[in-house]
Order: structure tokens, then sequence, then C-alpha cells
């Protein structure tokens, strides 16, 4: 299907959240082609845990422009993970020195047995080698503000879609907020948007997952209809838009 952006408008963009690893391996090259068609220069390859991992460096190896990746363990796997994970995943930052950490953090309606320590590990590692990191928080915000102290000079908060209170701390704090096309389910949380500094928006498909239409996958080939209807809210015309969205991205993975 194509879809018209309106105009002659050429993006460059980043999908800041991708699990690459999770579509079928002859799906990930017509995702990536896909994408290259609308102009996404590259993927923040995320994981969930730490089987992943070899996944994403299979992938790096086939498309190492297209992919930055993120090694972490997702507080849905935070009891599924190997015994020496946090020593692998150690080994994985030091080999990859762009890499990010996640995803990671909270998630109130799963069992909470091992999250908070294994969310509290990666905090270390990312502060340890100077790593943003892209954090899933769900029903968690009390221990948040709690810990601030915690995360590491970088941090986003993935597919934003909570309250306007803590989107407000989470800004104070000086973190970025990553909306995905979730947020566009209804007027109040499309809202949200205007609550973020616009140097610290970074905008992301979650695909495969976070389907928005039916019977069609999330592909991140859709990003560029999320940036039109965000720069429609934010009232900014799209080539400006999408350009400080770029830049935004690219402040938030540049290390060190
Ligand atoms: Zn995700």
């Amino acid at each position: 299907m194509v879809y018209d952006l309106g105009g002659n408008v050429e993006l460059n963009i980043i999908d800041t959240h991708v699990h690459l690893q999770d579509f079928t391996s002859e799906n990930v090259k017509d995702v990536i082609i896909s994408s290259h068609g609308v102009g996404i220069e590259k993927f923040i390859c995320v994981s969930a845990k730490s089987e992943d991992w070899s996944k994403i460096e299979k992938l790096i190896h086939k498309y190492p422009k297209k992919i930055l990746p993120a090694f972490g363990i997702h507080p849905w796997y935070a009891k599924d993970g190997k015994k020496n994970w946090s020593g692998e995943l150690e080994n994985m930052l030091k080999k990859y020195p762009e890499a990010l950490v996640g995803e990671t953090g909270l998630d109130g309606y799963k069992d909470p047995d091992g999250q908070i320590e294994v969310f509290e590990r990666q905090l270390f590692l990312a502060h340890k080698y100077n790593r943003p990191i892209i954090i899933h928080c769900v029903k968690s915000q009390n221990w948040f503000e709690n810990n601030w102290r915690l995360l590491p000079e970088k941090f986003v908060f993935h597919s934003y879609n909570g309250k306007k209170e803590f989107l407000k701390e989470i800004t104070a704090h000086n973190g970025y907020v990553s909306f995905s096309f979730s947020v566009l389910q209804n007027k109040e949380l499309a809202e949200l948007v205007n609550l973020v500094p616009i140097h610290k928006i970074l905008l992301e498909t979650d695909s495969p997952y976070q389907s928005f239409e039916k019977n069609r996958d999330n592909e991140p080939a859709l990003l560029p209809f999320l940036v039109k209807e965000i720069a429609k809210i934010r009232g900014m015309p799209l080539n400006e838009f999408s350009r400080q969205i770029y830049n935004n991205s690219l402040e938030f993975i540049k290390v060190g």
C-alpha cells in the first residue's frame, strides 16, 4: 500500500524502536528495502531477551549501516535470563561501543519477581559504559519517582501513552520521550505530544508490534505517517519537524 504524504516531501528519519529480529528472516529484507524507499535511514534494533542478542548481531553483519543495536532484558523476561546474562550483556556493550542498553524497565502488570534487580543491573551497566537506555515503563511510576538519580545521562521512555503528570516529571529530569502510533488512539493522548520540549521528542514504530491497522503488520515504512500526524499536532511544517526529530535521534544515540 502506498500512502501519500502530500506535496514533495523528502524525509530522512530514524525509527528509534524496532524489533527487527522478530520479523521472519525473509521479511526483514523487504522491511529494510521498503523503509529505505520512504526515507528511514536507520533503525535502533531493540532486544527483549538475551537470545535476541546473537540474532541482532547477525543483522548488524548483514546491514551494518542500517542497524544500531540496543542490548538488554525487557521486564517481561526478567526471570528467564541465563545465569550470566549480566556478564554477557557487558561483553556486548564492550564489543559494540555504539550500542545502547534496552529495552529494559519495569512493568506493573507482570510478575514483579526479579524485575527491579534486573533493571538496576542494566542501569549500572548503562552508567559504567555511558550508554543511552531505552525504558519500558508500565504502571511503575513510583519506582522512577524515587530513583531518578539511578538513570544514566540519556534515557528515553518509549512508546509513551501514560499520564500527563509523569510526562512532565520525565522532561523535568531531562529525559527523552518516544511516541508510537499508540499516542494517536484518542485526542487526550495526542495532547501529550505538546507537553514535551521539541528537542526531546523521538518517534518509533515498535514494529512488528503495536499494529494499528487491522490485518496489516506494523513496519518501519509506516513511520512517515506518524511523523506527519505528530507534526500536525505540533503545528509545524513536515520538513522542519522531521529534520528536528532526526537531529534529536542523532543527539540521543551519540555516545560520550
Ligand atoms: Zn519494544
